[in-house]
């Protein structure tokens, strides 16, 4: 299948019009990273239609757009260690890793995207993605449970969840450094969903705020949702 590069370009565009995107880093991530290079064979003709497409197993890899707004929220910048729940075919989590650890920059500087993945054939799908497009060194796929997020790296700059959770996991919160943001849907399965983002203060004190209604696939294991 031919990789349509004009068209995930006009989507960019578009989506820089729409002020979806509007930092240079997470432009340029998007325009380095496009989702067809993730996306199983028979999703690959929609890669640059703004919506959910299927990757297998009842799940889907979110909107380009949902992922634009989700990057510019997090504030990602060069350097950070982050965790996102939810791995999915792992491309948000490669458009993560080119900003905080873009290509040609020395490791000791890189940043790194852990991903978490509860569903066994998706984090090898995710795996195999993330090593066959050159992220390998930026981004580790986890297999497990990231509702009780992922302790070893901890604690994070940023986190992100890709599946909507009931309320906030407090692993989570634990998980996430002083001064870093956490950005996460919550809500019921399917309907009546707000992302939301939450920073850390320097007493630990969290602070909330509510971005909006949005349609995520539910989060499952210890903290999410009984399905
Ligand atoms: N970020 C993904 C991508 O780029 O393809 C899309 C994520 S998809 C909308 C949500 C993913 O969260 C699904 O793959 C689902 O299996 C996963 N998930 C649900 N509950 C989880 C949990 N407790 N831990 C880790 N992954 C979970």
């Amino acid at each position: 299948m031919m990789r349509d590069t004009s068209a995930w370009k006009h989507l960019v565009d578009k989506l820089v019009k729409e002020k979806a995107l509007h930092s240079d880093k997470v432009i340029h991530a998007m325009k380095q990273v496009p989702r067809a290079l993730f996306l199983p064979e028979r999703s690959i003709e929609y890669a640059s239609v703004d919506a959910p497409l299927p990757i297998g197993k009842g799940q889907t890899v979110s909107a380009p757009h949902m992922v634009a707004i989700m990057n510019e929220v997090l504030k990602l910048d060069v350097g950070q260690h982050v965790l996102e729940v939810g791995a999915g075919c792992g491309w948000h989590a490669a458009t993560i890793g080119e900003i905080v650890a873009p290509k040609g920059m020395s490791r000791s500087e890189h940043g790194h995207v852990y991903t978490v993945e509860i569903v066994a054939e998706l984090a090898q799908l995710a795996r195999e993605n993330i090593m066959r497009h050159g992220f390998g060194d930026r981004v580790t796929v986890i297999h497990g449970d990231g509702s009780l997020g992922y302790v070893d790296h901890s604690p994070y700059d940023r986190i992100v969840v890709t599946a909507a959770a009931p309320e906030v996991p407090p692993p989570l919160v634990k998980q996430l450094k002083i001064g870093g943001l956490l950005v996460i849907p919550v809500g019921n399965v399917h309907l009546f969903q707000s992302l939301i983002c939450l920073s850390k203060d320097s007493d630990g004190n969290m602070t909330r705020k509510n971005l909006g209604g949005v349609a995520f696939v539910p989060l499952t294991g210890h903290f999410g949702h009984r399905i």
